[in-house]
């Protein structure tokens, strides 16, 4: 939510500007102990940007670390947060990687973590995040992510700003007037950069055109079969406005060259593959490589680099129905 400053950013400039001709070749203890120096540095008055430069070392080896609100601390060269320690980013506190951020510990984030292209944040610890918006990845992030618990408001859930819809979790019956703005500006960013048309097979549907979406399909194919692949109304994450089916549902549409474009890039353009080959167990449903959900740039890629379903990323549960459909007209 903490966006930059732009005072802030000309420190980070001018920061990487000057660390760029050090020369990192000093041993890393010895750069530790004069980095641990300055980086404590920041709990002193009139000191807002802490800086760990190219090529340096520094390390947190127990306790807690905090960035205060107002402070930034910009990561050039590697920060170590070791097993029994904890980084505690405030709310109004940033971290900028531009370097590596090793997790062994705790990241706590309540503040802005920005990971930038060249820049990683791995270890075995986690980062727990309050809210995805709170982070802009655009490097590798291998450190695990605990996510916050589920919210539910106006029957619509959400695990750190993200809307999750699916068989075990639903939407409310009123929730949603169409694309998002985002949803659309991105495909359109994705379309250019691919090449491929990917006009939108279906896009937003509300509450009542699932009811008869998903009851034709149960009079076509019969309700078990349709069930793997459409959703009960009030379960459809085509309501949420921010998915989109792309240019064929058909069953061969996965080996076409379009379907794998997608799924090695969409992440790039804000958007995941929703329903990955043999997760059905988790999703609830097969395989769709034309069915797309936008989560936003940095969001997208940390689900993409995780590996994991949205249910596993957000650590929700997922899977089958909880109960039998009631059909709102005579067909069965
Ligand atoms: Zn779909």
């Amino acid at each position: 939510m903490k966006k930059i400053t732009a005072s802030v950013l000309a420190l980070f400039l001018a920061a990487i500007l000057s660390g760029c001709f050090n020369t990192p070749s000093e041993g890393a203890s010895e750069a530790t102990g004069s980095d641990k120096s300055s980086f404590e540095g920041s709990e002193a008055p009139g000191i807002e940007v802490v800086v760990v430069e190219e090529g340096k070392l520094a390390e947190i080896k127990s306790g807690e670390y905090t960035v205060k609100s107002g402070y930034t601390v910009l990561v050039n060269g590697k920060l170590r947060c070791e097993k029994d320690a904890e980084i505690v980013v405030e709310d109004g506190g940033e971290l900028l990687v531009n370097g590596e951020l090793e997790v062994s510990g705790e990241l706590l984030l309540e503040g802005y973590l920005a990971v930038s292209d060249s820049a990683s944040v791995c270890g075995t610890g986690t980062v727990l995040v309050n809210e995805f918006d709170d982070i802009n990845c655009e490097g590798r992030f291998t450190a695990k992510i605990t996510p916050p618990e589920p919210v539910v408001t106006n029957g619509v859930t959400t695990v750190g700003g993200v809307i999750i819809v699916n068989k075990a979790i639903t939407i409310s019956p009123d929730y949603g007037n169409g694309l998002t703005a985002e949803t659309e500006a991105a495909l359109e960013r994705m379309r250019r950069a691919s090449g491929y048309e990917m006009p939108v097979i279906s896009g937003f549907r509300d509450y009542e055109t699932q009811v008869a979406v998903f009851e034709n399909w149960c009079t076509k194919n019969g309700i078990e079969e349709a069930e793997r692949f459409s959703s009960r109304p009030g379960h459809s994450e085509h309501q949420t406005g921010l998915t989109v089916d792309v240019t064929s549902t058909a069953d061969d549409f996965a080996y076409t060259d379009e379907a794998r474009w997608i799924g090695d890039n969409c992440y790039k353009y804000g958007f995941i593959v929703r329903y990955p080959k043999g997760k059905e167990e988790i999703t609830g449903y097969i395989h769709e490589p034309w069915h797309l959900r936008y989560l936003g740039e940095s969001t997208a890629k940390l689900v993409h680099d995780s590996g994991l379903t949205l249910e596993e990323f957000l650590g929700v549960e997922g899977g089958d129905y909880r109960d039998e459909y009631v059909f709102s007209r005579s067909n069965t």
